[in-house]
């Protein structure tokens, strides 16, 4: 169960706006899971609960089986994009990773492997500043990828991205399933999921609307 993520009738409010409403799901390893629901439905509210970084007024959320802040190496257990734009502009992007990795216990000399598999060993000197939409959300790909870590979650990955760009994150997010990880990926369209996925969780206003394998769901279309 170290690759897995569950929550258990999570709820949030913000003021008056319930954003998350009683939400139970479970991400199993192996599989590239589609978080899918339009802007607002409560899919970051959701991934920052499971992140602690922010608190559900009632439920709970688990990461390999414990919550997120009982995990000593956090990194190690799960990574995370959240946004891609919250990278301090100023920093180089390699000083980001090492910024990390050194914060975490994790060896410097996974910095470099990082950057190579998302292809941004060249530019690895440059201020994150300087980087396109996608090189962003590559780095901050690179950055969930550190600890090696056997769940992953990833924010609107391709928004915003070309088709090329596209392509390239859902190959890798299809590669990292293969490699037994437990792989969350948010997207406001579902035609973006529904070639790499092979399970989705719909939310609307908070809510679960389909918990369900593309399989199911083209056998039955
Ligand atoms: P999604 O990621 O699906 O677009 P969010 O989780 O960002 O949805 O937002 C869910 C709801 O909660 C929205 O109505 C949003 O406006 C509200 N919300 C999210 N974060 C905050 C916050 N920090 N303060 C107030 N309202 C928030
Ligand atoms: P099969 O060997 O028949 O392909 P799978 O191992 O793919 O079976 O899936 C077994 C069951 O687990 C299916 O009902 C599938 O919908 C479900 N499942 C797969 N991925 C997830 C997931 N990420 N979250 C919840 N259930 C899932």
């Amino acid at each position: 169960t170290a690759a897995t993520i569950e929550t258990h009738g999570l709820r949030k409010h913000y003021g008056r706006t319930l954003a998350v409403n009683d939400l139970t799901f479970t991400v199993v390893p192996g599989r590239v899971t589609g978080f899918v629901g339009p802007n607002g439905a409560g899919k970051s509210t959701t991934m920052r609960m499971i992140l602690g970084l922010d608190t559900p007024d009632e439920g709970r959320a688990l990461v390999g089986g414990r919550p997120y802040r009982g995990l000593r190496t956090p990194l190690r257990h799960v990574g995370a994009l959240l946004d891609a734009n919250a990278l301090h502009p100023a920093r180089r992007a390699c000083d980001h990773l090492l910024w990390m990795a050194h914060s975490n216990g994790i060896p410097a000399r996974r910095v470099d492997e990082v950057l190579d598999q998302v292809g941004l060993a060249t530019v690895a000197r440059r201020r994150a500043g300087a980087f396109s939409l996608g090189m962003k959300q590559r780095l901050g790909i690179a950055a969930a990828l550190l600890g090696d870590a056997p769940v992953l979650m990833f924010d609107e990955p391709v928004n915003g991205l070309d088709p090329e760009g596209i392509r390239w994150i859902c190959g890798l997010l299809r590669g990292l399933a293969a490699q037994g990880r437990a792989v969350l990926v948010s997207s406001h369209l579902m035609s973006e999921l529904e070639d790499t996925a092979d399970h989705l969780i719909v939310i609307g206003r908070g809510r679960l609307l389909a918990d369900t394998s593309v399989r199911d769901l083209r056998a039955q279309a």
